[in-house]
């Protein structure tokens, strides 16, 4: 193919997948010549040739919606430049509701859309039986149609890309698999195929879900695992048309769209089964699994009902075939943080095709960059501890993704498998407290609390949830008095050495030099000023500082900073997040708890606001930090891990009496966004400035001294912003806002809320987005009757602000105030 296999390549691509062959197609485009693709067999031979290849572009997050509408450009593109159709489609795509939840969940996903960009409108049944003829539309209440999707042939969009890729010297080596690899000092120098090792600078791992077997050989997870992925395909018959609009009947758990003239019915059946690699015949290639009818009944059945002519069609085949699943439904993309130069591109979950393009173009930017260059966390490979790479959890929760990939979006769904694995300290004495947790990053978490004997085990809803009140005692707990919190899965790393300051004084954008005793919240940022990460800097000796970060970033946190270190720099960098617990305990009456279990002095002088110490409490001695997240008075006491359950038994002995209250991560998160505090990876990310977010006053843009980021923050500051981080709250009590809706002023979309909650004391849905406004503009258009967010399509006016709604400082709830209305129910908060 492309004569003998040379000895070194600057960058090997494993796999001749569509994302293998896209990421070599944007390697040569973007300047790399020296670009080797190793395939195990013939390319498109794992899991593309038989991909149903649908572009369906909006996704959960922009950058992924951006990601699939570069795709689908793309795929329009080829031909033109490399003379291979692509078979692109404009078919459309059309979703349809049976149940009122399915409905309002569509159409929450076509405001989504409009707020970006995407056509999406509301059609009813009518018109639906006019673009599917052929369907059953008695139970559809009505339906999504988003014109501008479409579809492609898998195997010739791999052909476009891969002539792509060669006519700008990327080399492909078909039947020769990668079979092992080698490094040095932490960095990849070599791929080995059974006949020769070839050294390379960079490895880029495509392979499909092959992947996490092949990473294994490298030190490097990649969690993924495959399951069987169903599809049947009958023969023509009447009333079928070409391009009809991809039918999405996720009730029913399928997708249909026409076939070469007949039908392809496919599906994410309810109850799914995990492939183990063992399992695949040797050779697998242009192969798929046994046919399993019993397994696609149900899905059959539905079929059947929506597609009546099916009972008599025709059928070509019952196409079993794997694909790759990960622990959250979303790929994974990244240099592995366990091997400098070794970069991953898969586990796709079905989305292969329609983010190939995009997928494969921001991978190679990353591999030539070094760095993301967007907001890429929802698919880092860095959002999973390595401790999850394990076979069972990976195979359970895989299925389960299949299982739920069309399910209904609702407000606070967690996973059924894959629990218990991270347990706090305190997990036990918080279950016999009436904790119900939720799963976060593989730990679990209490997100709020039952009282008394009432336990409910809640519905999911988009109406008021079960846990409204509890979280609402929560919420007012805080406020009024005190509540304690387990927030002991906060990441903490420890930068130790004598450069320690230096070093962090580069890397975060804040001055962190304080004095020993002092804390500070600080930016980390990209080179385009983007936030990286932020963190709570703890200075603990002149040569120590700990670094508290969130829940899901401590391995991407330790990675980042690692890379940032200098040869001969004298930093050593620890993750120490499991050695100990954080019990955070906030609220007006906090300080005279605290006086009841320790000697120490906590008044304001002796223990100002950005201090910490180590201080004698309860029966153990503990570092008591003074901040909160929830805007009130209140502390974090950091603990070894084993002293934090007699310390939370001594709190509480001392804390009921005053009417403590145990609160969850929901309450926190009303807490929080009630007093505009940002969350990272939701309000910020790497494409959000500190500027823009409205911390600039958190950097020291203002001194002389220089860190990454620096030079954009300069630039941007002179030229003026363009958008701006906004607090946003309902005008009314009621709906729930759930943290994607879009937002507009004067009926133009101009952004978007990234986390919502509900802010108990204000008696409304809070929330924290940005728009594309700022300076004067915005300031005048702050005090507008014209904003609105638009949630399931429906518009509702909303007031925005600059700073949080809620300032304890200058406003105290009044007790028993909170009553309010929610869908004409009134809800009294109980004392
Ligand atoms: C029935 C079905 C329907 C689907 N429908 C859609 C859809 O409508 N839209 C969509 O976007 N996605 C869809 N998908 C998913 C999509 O097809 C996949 O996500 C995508 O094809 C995965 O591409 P990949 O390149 O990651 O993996 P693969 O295509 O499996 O490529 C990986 C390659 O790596 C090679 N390899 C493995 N080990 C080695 C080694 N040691 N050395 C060298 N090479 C190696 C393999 O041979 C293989 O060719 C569907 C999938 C299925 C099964």
């Amino acid at each position: 193919m492309a004569g003998a296999l040379p000895s070194h390549a600057e960058i090997v691509v494993i796999g001749g997948g569509i994302i293998g062959c896209s990421t070599a197609y944007h390697l040569a485009r973007l300047g790399k010549r020296d670009v080797v693709v190793l395939e195990r067999s013939k390319l498109g031979s794992g899991t593309t040739w038989h991909s149903a290849a649908m572009v369906r572009q909006l996704r959960s997050t922009n950058s992924l919606t951006q990601l699939v509408r570069y795709s689908a450009e793309l795929y329009q593109e080829l031909e033109a430049e490399t003379g291979q159709a692509t078979g692109w489609m404009s078919c459309g795509s059309l979703s349809i509701a049976t149940n009122p939840d399915r409905l309002t969940h569509i159409r929450r996903q076509a405001s989504l859309a409009r707020g970006v960009g995407i056509e999406a409108h509301e059609i009813d049944r009518e018109k639906i039986a006019e673009l599917w003829p052929i369907a059953e539309t008695s139970d559809i209440i009505a339906g999504i149609l988003s014109p501008s999707d479409g579809r492609v042939s898998p195997l010739d969009t791999l052909a476009a890309l891969s002539k792509g890729a060669r006519s700008n010297g990327v080399r492909f080596f078909e039947h020769t698999p990668a079979t092992g690899f080698e490094s040095c000092n932490g960095r990849i120098t070599a791929v080995r195929t059974a006949d020769r090792t070839l050294t390379c600078d960079k490895v880029v791992l495509c392979a499909g879900l092959w992947s996490q077997q092949l990473g294994r050989l490298a030190g490097v997870a990649a969690p993924l695992h495959a399951c069987e992925h169903y599809a049947l395909i009958v023969k023509p018959f009447d009333g079928i048309y070409n391009a009809m609009p991809i039918l999405g009947d996720h009730d029913n758990h399928m997708y249909i769209r026409d076939e070469a003239g007949g039908l392809m019915v496919g599906c994410f059946e309810p109850r799914a089964t995990p492939v183990r690699l063992a399992d695949l015949p040797p050779g697998f290639s242009f192969d798929l699994l046994p046919e399993n009818w019993e397994r696609f009944e149900p899905v059959m059945q539905g079929a059947l009902r929506r597609i009546p002519a099916l009972e008599t069609a025709e059928v070509r085949m019952l196409l079993n075939g794997p694909e790759s699943f990960t622990l959250d439904n979303s790929f994974m993309m990244g240099e592995a943080p366990e091997l400098a130069g070794f970069y991953l591109c898969c586990g796709m979950n079905s989305v292969g095709m329609a983010s190939g393009g995009g997928g494969g173009r921001a991978i190679a930017e990353w591999v030539i960059e070094g760095e993301p260059t967007m907001d890429l966390w929802s698919v880092d490979v860095r959002r999973f501890a390595g401790v999850r790479n394990n076979l069972r959890l990976l195979g359970e929760r895989a299925a389960e993704n299949l299982s739920a990939h069309y399910d209904i979006g609702y407000p606070g769904r967690t996973f059924a498998t894959g629990r218990n694995l991270r347990l706090t300290p305190l997990h036990q004495e918080l279950c016999s407290q009436g904790a119900h947790f939720v799963e976060r990053s593989g730990w679990e978490r209490a997100a709020w609390f039952n009282r008394g004997e009432s336990t409910i085990e809640p519905e999911l809803t988009f109406e008021r949830p079960q846990w409204f009140d509890r979280v609402a005692d929560e919420h007012w707990a805080a406020r009024e008095n005190m509540a304690i919190f387990d927030q002991s899965t906060l990441g903490k790393l420890l930068v130790q050495g004598d450069d320690a300051e230096a070093f962090l004084q580069r890397v975060c954008a804040n001055d962190v030099a304080v004095q020993v005793g002092r804390l500070r919240y600080t930016p980390i940022l990209n080179r385009r000023g983007g936030y990286e990460s932020d963190v709570v800097v703890m200075r603990l000796a002149h040569d120590m500082f700990q670094l508290t970060t969130g829940t899901a970033q401590p391995l991407r946190d330790l990675h980042l900073l690692t890379r940032s270190r200098r040869a001969g720099e004298f930093v050593t960098i620890t993750d120490v997040t499991s050695g100990f617990a954080v019990l955070s305990v906030a609220g007006p009456n906090t300080r005279e708890l605290l006086k009841r279990v320790s000697p120490d002095d906590f008044a304001n002088d002796a223990f100002p606001f950005q201090s910490h110490r180590t201080i004698e409490i309860g029966g153990t001695v503990a570092r008591a930090a003074r901040l909160s997240y929830t805007g009130e008075l209140g502390w974090e006491i950091y603990v070894a891990a084993d002293a934090a359950l007699p310390l939370y038994r001594a709190l509480m002995a001392e804390g009921r009496q005053m009417g403590i209250a145990n609160a969850g991560a929901f309450a926190l998160e009303g807490l929080r966004i009630e007093k505009g505090f940002c969350a990272w990876g939701h309000d910020v990310g790497p494409d959000d400035t500190p500027l823009e977010a409205g911390l600039g006053f958190a950097t020291k843009l203002d001194t002389g001294i220089d860190f990454i980021g620096r030079e954009a923050l300069t630039r941007q500051k002179a030229e003026g912003l363009k958008r701006r981080r906004v607090n946003v709250r309902m005008r009314d009590s009621w709906p729930q806002l759930l943290g994607t809706e879009p937002i507009l002023l004067d009926g133009e979309y101009v952004g978007q809320i990234f986390s919502a909650g509900y802010g108990h004391t204000l008696c409304c849905a809070v929330g924290i987005g940005f728009v594309r406004l700022a300076g004067p503009a915005l300031s005048q258009a702050v005090s507008s009757v014209g904003w609105e967010v638009e949630i399931a399509l429906k518009r509702y006016p909303i007031e925005v602000s600059l700073k949080g709604f809620y300032d304890p400082r200058s406003e105290r709830p009044r007790l028993g105030s909170g009553r309010l209305a929610v869908n004409g129910v009134s809800h009294s908060k109980s004392a």
